[in-house]
């Protein structure tokens, strides 16, 4: 059986693709921060579900929780562990780039490793990731075939910078600390690709605006559409696309 693991999988999006890939047949490891709720979620989805605690933003729990997979397989990885905090300030931007981003690519750089030689990692992004939001000098630099990722973490770390220090002028990103973690989710999705041997595939995936916790009640899709484009992305097969961004299975401009 091929195995998936999900991060911030207790809720939301994250709980119903881990029950959507349990549902295709997948070993699914459920990972969240929160163990109570997270060996709950893993005991509705059933047997093929197993609980691993998983802080994105611990580098101590992403080590525990590799060790503790160490030897097995993994044919698919979701990036899926966000917040979404209200406000404006370097509270709010460390701690929403420090999940959203280095959480995310702390969680790929330590489970890469682990990945199948046709596995596939989807980071679930959003459409504020779009690079439209990003002046045109900054947006040239996120889209340069030379961007890596110590460039990428000094371009976000010199946002983080700015807001701490109550800087008007941002670099060039927006000022909204989500807008920037999607934005360099993204890019992270690009230098990925670049880097990841043939048959193992990166790809960013919107999932619309979904009814979760984040999204609220109003939003205008369910938790199960959301997913779907989530589980698409996650069960290509090894000649799907890599370093792509879509939303349903539809490509989308950076
Ligand atoms: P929810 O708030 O319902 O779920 C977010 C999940 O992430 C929760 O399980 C939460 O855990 C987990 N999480 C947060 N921080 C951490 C952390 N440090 N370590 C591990 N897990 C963590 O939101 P959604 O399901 O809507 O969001 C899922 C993803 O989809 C996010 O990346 C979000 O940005 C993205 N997205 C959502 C949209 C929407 O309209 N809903 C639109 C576009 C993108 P806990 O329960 O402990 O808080």
């Amino acid at each position: 059986m091929p195995t998936a693991l999900v991060t911030g999988a207790n809720q939301g999006l994250g709980f119903e693709t881990a029950k959507a890939l349990a549902q295709k047949g997948y070993n699914v490891i459920v990972t969240a921060r929160n163990e109570a709720a997270g060996r709950d979620a893993a005991r509705v989805l059933g047997r093929s579900a197993r609980f691993v605690p998983l802080d994105v933003t611990s580098a101590e729990s992403v080590a525990v929780a590799a060790r503790f997979l160490d030897g097995h397989e993994l044919d698919v990885l979701v990036n899926n562990a966000g917040i979404s905090l209200h406000g404006f300030d370097a509270n709010v931007a460390e701690r929403t780039l420090g999940t959203n981003y280095f959480g995310a690519g702390r969680v790929t750089d330590a489970f890469l490793p682990l990945l199948a030689p046709t596995g596939s990692v989807v980071m679930v992004s959003s459409g504020m990731g779009e690079l439209s939001a990003v002046d045109p000098e900054l947006r040239q630099r996120l889209l340069a075939p030379r961007l890596d990722r110590p460039l990428l973490d000094a371009y976000v770390n010199d946002f983080v910078r700015r807001v701490r220090e109550g800087a008007r002028e941002l670099g060039g990103w927006p000022r909204s600390a989500y807008r920037v973690s999607k934005i360099a989710l993204n890019a992270l999705t690009r230098v990925l690709a670049r880097t990841l041997p043939a048959g193992q595939r990166v790809n960013a995936v919107c999932p619309g605006w979904v009814q979760t916790r984040m999204g609220g009640n109003g939003a205008s899709r369910s938790v199960q559409q959301g997913a779907r484009g989530i589980v698409w992305a996650a069960t290509l097969g090894a000649e799907g696309p890599t370093g792509g961004f879509f939303r349903d299975g539809r490509e989308l401009d950076w």
